[in-house]
């Protein structure tokens, strides 16, 4: 049996222990003075282990004096009512004497009484939440700094959970959707009037984003109180202590303005394009009636010996000219994307010894040694010969015309596994390092033309790159910089099987060999009419001219020519219109017709055959190949 005192005795014991172990600090204060009765261990460590106990508060803890702790107690003892106070602040002393630190306690002052009802003593209890409270401080610091960024910021910035639910939007977006925070949060995208298609990209991204652990990306055009806009937003996981995705939040950014920059751009950069192609295509017309009237020249005897030289002064302008514009147009079609390869198997040296002919001239004229050296075994790459040709007396012309008088240039043929590598080196002005990455690009030019007393429009090397790449290489530069010379290298992939038959060249035509062929030449401009039709006669065929459509249908039915050389581009009846009337009738039905315009490309050679032309022919016509078409033809007819 337990007496009755000893169960209290053991409830006491019990009490007792609890006092012990508390992790609350607990202390019991007697009399007027507060004077400390008990205090635990946290109490004791609270207060730095000084000795408290039998001493009055004010003693004990001489700090206390000037804090609300000691009327707060009066108070209590006064009124006999318990108080209780939250996250308060209190200064105490440290273990080194003068020195403080606050800390911040949840505490208990509850009134003890005696049987007579008068109060004894309070008992404290405090629990110390000095982390916790600063720890609260620092989140709430932080959520008003990000709230001020995430408000003032002009991107829009959210969080979705899960379930495709708008958790957080900050003040932008709001403002954007015309709606508040209440309206929105909780909210999906269908709900806050997205359309449906759109409503389901954003779920499906969500869904994506949660299950990849990945962020994604996207634009997307959106009609808010901002009107029509263009958006690009990221979406990005959101995950929780445990490593899961609990969230996926959203950063959006209006880019409207720089889409429409990007796009004024590309239409501004197009129609530089575009004009530069007419522009080279208007420059040809006027080419077209000099050089066949120089070609003529050149045919005719002349009356005065010192009109030689002068003639030959235009002819080679002439072809410069024809050259530069050639260039023009072309570099100006491979950026409209209008050019395609005549593609088939080319000799690389067949290729070279054209470049390296057509660029002797300039070679020799600057009296530098040149060395060549092309490979020994056959090498053959799949591309369009002319083209090819074309890339590498550029190259050639370059070395040339960027190399004082007397230089050494050299070309030089390479194979490095499966591709060809051609070299083209000088020993000229060379070009600044700097320079090397920007060479290629249309219109660079590295030396000015002050310095450097050479033409040139800065289109030749960029129609060599481009039309390297068409062919599936690449072509880089190298030069140690000014003085010290230049080196082009153009790689080509190679052609394996070398048992495939090699383009054979076209045999050259024979020369001048048309008898009396009736030749109608139909152009609205009347020079380039009339100075073909002479060149024609020259070489002795017989021809009428019509400046029109309608005037060439006459002449046909009379003169019942064997070739028609019809321009395309006319007023009134153009080109295909005429070549349809003219094989209708019976006149024109077997008739040889050929187009001649200033575009030939491969769209306008589709649309010339089906208007019923035979041939095609681009302005200005070279004399040579003209007189192949005629022998052609003839032997076609005979
Ligand atoms: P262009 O010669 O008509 O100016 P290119 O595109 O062929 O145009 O060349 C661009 C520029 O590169 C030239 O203006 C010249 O400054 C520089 N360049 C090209 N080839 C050489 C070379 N072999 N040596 C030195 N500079 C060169």
């Amino acid at each position: 049996m337990i007496g009755m005192a000893e169960m209290a005795g053991r409830e006491l014991d019990g009490l007792r222990e609890l006092f012990e172990q508390a992790p609350a600090a607990m202390a019991l204060l007697r009399g007027p003075t507060h004077v400390f009765e008990l205090a635990n261990p946290a109490y004791l460590a609270l207060v730095n282990y000084r000795d408290v106990i039998g001493k009055p508060l004010q003693e004990a803890l001489p700090e206390i004096v000037g804090q609300r702790f000691l009327a707060l107690l009066d108070e209590v003892q006064r009124t006999g009512k318990a108080h209780v106070g939250r996250a308060t602040p209190v200064v105490l002393q440290q273990a080194t004497p003068g020195t403080y630190a606050e800390r911040v306690l949840d505490f208990v002052y509850q009134p003890l009484r005696h049987s007579t009802g008068e109060v004894s003593g309070v008992f404290v209890l405090a629990t110390d939440v000095t982390d916790r409270v600063r720890a609260e401080q620092t989140l709430s610091q932080q959520r008003r700094l990000y709230e001020a960024i995430l408000t003032n910021t002009p991107d829009f910035a959210y969080v979705f959970d899960l379930e495709h639910r708008f958790v957080y939007a900050n003040e932008g977006l709001l403002k954007m959707w015309g709606k508040s925070w209440d309206e929105a949060i909780g909210r999906t995208c269908l709900e806050l009037g997205y359309e449906p298609w759109h409503a389901a990209m954003h779920n499906r991204e969500i869904d994506q984003v949660a299950a990849t652990r990945q962020p994604i990306r996207g634009e997307v055009p959106f009609t808010g109180t901002f009107g029509r806009r263009i958006y690009d937003y990221v979406f990005v996981p959101v995950f929780n202590s445990n490593g899961e995705v609990e969230a996926v939040a959203g950063t959006t950014r209006d880019v409207t303005e720089r889409k429409d920059a990007e796009e004024a751009l590309r239409s501004a950069n197009r129609r530089k394009d575009e004009f530069l192609a007419t522009l080279a295509h208007e420059l040809r017309n006027p080419l077209a009636p000099i050089r066949n009237a120089v070609q003529l020249m050149k045919h005719l005897p002349s009356p005065d010996p010192q009109l030689r030289p002068v003639r030959e002064i235009i002819e080679r302008q002439v072809r410069h000219m024809v050259r530069l514009v050639d260039d023009l147009l072309d570099v100006s079609r491979i950026t409209l994307g209008q050019v395609t390869l005549r593609n088939e198997v080319v000799s690389l040296g067949s290729a070279l010894t054209d470049a390296i002919e057509a660029s002797r001239p300039l070679i020799e004229a600057a009296e530098h040694r040149f060395t060549v050296r092309l490979p020994s075994e056959k090498m053959q790459v799949v591309g369009d010969s002319t083209r090819l040709s074309q890339v590498f007396q550029n190259l050639l012309n370059n070395a040339a015309k960027y190399t004082p008088h007397g230089g050494r240039l050299s070309l030089h043929v390479e194979r490095t596994g499966n591709d060809a590598m051609v070299v083209v080196r000088d020993d000229g002005i060379g070009i600044p390092s700097e320079l090397h990455s920007r060479i290629f690009e249309l219109f660079t030019r590295a030396h000015p033309s002050e310095e450097i007393k050479t033409s040139g429009l800065g289109i030749g090397l960029a129609l060599a790159k481009q039309l390297v790449e068409l062919h599936g290489g690449e072509i880089t530069v190298r030069s140690e910089g000014t003085g010290m010379g230049s080196e082009f290298t153009v790689r080509l992939p190679l052609l394996e099987t070398l048992n495939t038959a090699e383009a054979t060249p076209a045999d050259a035509p024979e020369h001048l060999a048309m008898s009396k062929r009736r030749v109608l030449v139909v152009d609205d401009n009347r020079d380039a009419a009339e100075s073909l039709a002479m060149l024609l006669k020259f070489y002795g065929c017989s021809v009428e001219v019509a400046l029109g459509g309608e005037a060439a249908l006459g002449i046909v039915g009379r003169f019942r020519p064997d070739i028609v050389l019809l321009d395309i581009g006319m007023p009134g009846m153009d080109g295909y219109a005429t070549a349809r009337h003219i094989r209708s009738t019976a006149a024109g039905k077997d008739t040889f017709l050929v187009a001649l315009t200033g575009w030939g490309q491969d769209e306008d050679k589709r649309r010339a055959r089906e208007a019923g032309f035979d041939e095609h022919l681009t302005k200005p016509v070279d004399p040579s190949l003209l007189s192949t078409l005629l022998t052609v033809e003839r032997a076609a007819a005979d």
